[in-house]
């Protein structure tokens, strides 16, 4: 083994969470790798479908990492308006809540670049563009190998590589699975009238259908439904789809025109059955995947990565030090059970086609609305 193929660190998938959590290790004394194979290319001019609502929090940590100014297309958020199906309504305002945004609405392709563009500056991080093989797992170290042949040696060896983690299959790791039968259409709109940073929100009898509002005059929705419903929608021709979707938003911009093209993703809740071993850690959705209805997936992955980072600064014991990464995973249990436990909730609550549950769940977000310390409670934790 070459001294140049040992690390600390290496993480397996430069996604938003592999790649946030690699810049965050730049300025530590720890040797890092990261290997992906398909590093983001330099995005064109035209507008992502992958539009995520990222929390305060987690924007000023990307700030402190230098990529989210360099991000460019953001859209804060400063009001939300939630429907139930059955005359049900909630709605959250940052000027009440003292907060400046709820929110920020960009790209996921854009911030994706400048965390890489920001990894390349960095220039102590080895990119390493190459598929995996193997894993041999040692007691102190672990050993990767490469798709090229090329064996590196690990400390910690970081699974980031997504819903479908290889490292996790490597490892054995079982998962709790439930397929939530829906599927997320989404797609890029313009809009006629200005939607002025609000979030808008509708819980309807075939699924959640979210507008997030664009830079300009353009949202983004996000329509979770069954698997039928979102082939339908998907099938049908540009201008009947923009007049759908207008009207499932009960015109609230006035009429919708299509830009990008709609794309479908089976939505399914995932949870590791361990999220670390002695030198192995999986974050991001190779951790856990949620219900997008609370707008909280890579929010998630970006708090498992803040918080690995900062466990990481005690450089006293070695990366893959069994008693710090437990520390670590009690730290990041709450959060995840409890995003899950509530958006899994808001899809069973409202996929139920009982009239007294129909009744309840509009009660439900109406007292909500009423109740400002319970707004304030659920606000706080949406911002972090
Ligand atoms: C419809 C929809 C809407 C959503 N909206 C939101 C939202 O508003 N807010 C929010 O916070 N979240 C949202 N999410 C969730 C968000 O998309 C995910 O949580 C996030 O993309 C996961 O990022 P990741 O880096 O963990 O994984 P990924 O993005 O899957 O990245 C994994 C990376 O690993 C690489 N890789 C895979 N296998 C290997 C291997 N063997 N070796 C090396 N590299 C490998 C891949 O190439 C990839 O780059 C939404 C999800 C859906 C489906």
């Amino acid at each position: 083994m070459s001294e140049r193929n040992a690390f600390d660190v290496v993480i397996v998938g430069g996604g938003l969470a592999g790649a946030a959590f690699a810049l965050a290790l730049r300025d530590t004394a720890w040797r890092v790798a990261l290997v992906e194979p398909k590093p983001p290319q330099e995005p064109g001019d035209g507008w992502d479908a992958r539009v995520y609502a990222f929390s305060p929090a987690n924007v000023a940590w990307l700030r402190a990492l230098g990529a989210w100014d360099a991000t460019v297309r953001q859209q804060p958020v400063y009001a939300m308006r939630i429907a139930g199906d059955d005359g049900g309504h909630l709605a959250f305002d940052a000027l009440e809540a003292g907060l400046p945004e709820l929110a920020f609405i960009a790209e996921s392709n854009r911030l994706h670049h400048a965390l890489w563009q920001g990894l390349r500056a960095a220039g102590n991080i080895d990119l390493i563009a190459a598929g995996t093989a193997a894993v041999a797992w040692g007691a102190h170290q672990h050993e990767l190998i490469l798709a090229d042949g090329r064996h590196l040696q690990a400390s910690l060896l970081v699974g980031a590589d997504g819903a479908h983690s290889w490292l996790r299959g490597q490892a054995n790791i079982g998962l709790a699975f439930e397929d939530y039968h829906h599927v997320g259409v989404v797609a890029n709109f313009a809009c006629e009238r200005p939607h002025r940073g609000i979030a808008y929100q509708w819980f309807r009898q075939d699924g959640v259908l979210a507008y997030l509002p664009l830079p300009g005059k353009r949202v983004s929705i996000v329509w979770s439904t069954t698997p039928e419903r979102a082939e339908a929608l998907q099938a049908l021709p540009e201008t009947e789809f923009s007049a759908t979707v207008t009207v499932a938003g009960q015109e609230r911009l006035g009429a919708l025109k299509l830009v990008t093209p709609p794309q479908g993703f089976p939505l399914k809740r995932r949870r590791a059955e361990q999220w670390v071993r002695s030198g192995l850690v999986l974050i991001g959705d190779a951790a856990h995947t949620v219900h997008p209805l609370a707008g909280q997936g890579i929010n998630l992955g970006f708090r498992d990565a803040r918080r690995l980072a900062e466990a990481l600064r005690d450089t006293r014991r070695a990366p893959g030090d069994l008693g710090r990464l437990q520390a670590y995973a009690l730290r990041r249990d709450e959060d995840v059970r409890s995003v899950q436990f509530v958006t899994g909730g808001l899809k069973k609550l409202f996929g139920s086609e009982d009239g007294l549950v129909r009744w309840l769940r509009n009660t439900g977000l109406s007292v909500t609305d009423s109740q400002n310390w319970l707004k304030q409670a659920l606000m706080r934790h949406a911002i972090q």
